[in-house]
């Protein structure tokens, strides 16, 4: 590992001068990503600025009905939090799903949402070609071993996904993230926070240099009693997804008002499929109603060499996770 310049702080507005103060920094939380992808020399940061005194791990509730996640609450808390348990369930099950529960005792919420992508080309420095990792040396994964790779939103430069459960979650429940830099606070909706690859696979989020995530609020949400976390993944355990679907439901009866549907496993950023929403929307729950969405969810997907079967598997899983929250499974 590179050696590196280490220090700490207590407060955000401290922590956020050190980082524009150091060259090359990072802020460093759970470590749970970022240590590994030092260690094998994905990241070389000349400094860490060590978050982990700041007082951002409170879970609160918000005046609207929302609830507050500060960046520091460990996943396993927040997912284990009596207000998340009780409104926003689709959440904690995304959460308990990724990782090992010793990676979720230790990692953020803040860092969650800065995972980097699991590609073996991107991880492996004994690969040359990574354009996430090496600006213009190229894609090893295009026409690689593309087995767990994107069939959304990809570019000629990178097909890389973004590993995290929490965050289709969070994409399906609307979440705001909330952010301080050096011109003050700012808020970033969930499906404008990631980014697609496009000429600058590097970048995966709308991040400005400086900024520290401070928390993500969650909206009131009507989808408590019906929702659902599906993750398709090759073991059943400390596996990332192959496909994964959050799908929440509001009802009258049988008929539904409002649908959410989020994929992961297939995109550079949870891929929510608003099409399919809105063929759910205003008709009775059937599973012709749900393949229909699933249909048209999938339409516009571009596949590679190795991972064909993501279509199918993905259909099947929109039809399933809708079931299993419709409770018509
Ligand atoms: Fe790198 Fe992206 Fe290509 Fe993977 S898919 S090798 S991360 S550029």
């Amino acid at each position: 590992m590179q050696p590196f310049k280490y220090r700490r702080e207590e407060n955000s507005a401290a922590a956020v001068a050190a980082i524009g103060q150091l060259e090359h920094s990072k802020f460093l939380a759970g470590g749970t990503n970022l240590i590994d992808l030092m260690k094998n020399g994905v990241e070389r940061p000349a400094a860490l600025v060590d978050i982990n005194r700041l007082p951002l791990a409170k879970i609160e509730a918000l005046p609207d009905g929302g609830v507050r996640l500060g960046a520091l609450a460990r996943n396993s808390d927040t997912a284990n939090h009596p207000l998340v348990r009780e409104r926003y369930p689709l959440l904690a099950y995304a959460i308990l799903s990724g990782a090992s529960p010793q990676l979720r005792n230790l990692a953020t919420n803040g860092g969650n949402l800065l995972q980097r992508t699991r590609c073996p080309y991107f991880m492996d420095t004994g690969f040359a070609q990574c354009n996430k990792r090496d600006p213009g040396s190229g894609c090893g994964a295009i026409e690689g071993f593309n087995r767990m790779h994107a069939i959304f939103g990809t570019s000629e430069q990178c097909i890389a996904t973004h590993p995290s459960d929490m965050c289709v979650a969070l994409a399906a429940l609307e979440a705001r993230i909330v952010i301080m830099g050096p011109q003050g606070e700012r808020i970033i909706p969930i499906a404008e926070f990631h980014r697609l690859p496009g000429d600058t696979p590097q970048s995966d989020t709308t991040l400005r240099p400086g900024e520290l995530i401070t928390s993500i609020d969650l909206p009131k949400s009507p989808y408590a009693r019906h929702s659902h976390y599906l993750k398709i993944r090759d073991r059943s355990s400390y596996e990332f997804a192959l496909v994964s679907v959050a799908a929440a439901l509001e009802l009258d009866g049988d008929t539904i008002t409002s649908a959410r549907l989020v994929l992961g496993g297939v995109a550079h950023k949870p891929w929510r499929l608003e099409q399919a929403e809105k063929i759910l929307t205003g008709n009775k729950m059937e599973r012709h109603l749900f393949a229909a969405a699933a249909h048209t969810g999938m339409e516009g997907a571009k596949t590679f060499r190795y991972n064909r079967y993501k279509v199918e598997m993905a259909t099947r899983g929109i039809r399933q996770a809708l079931g299993v929250a419709g409770g018509v499974a």
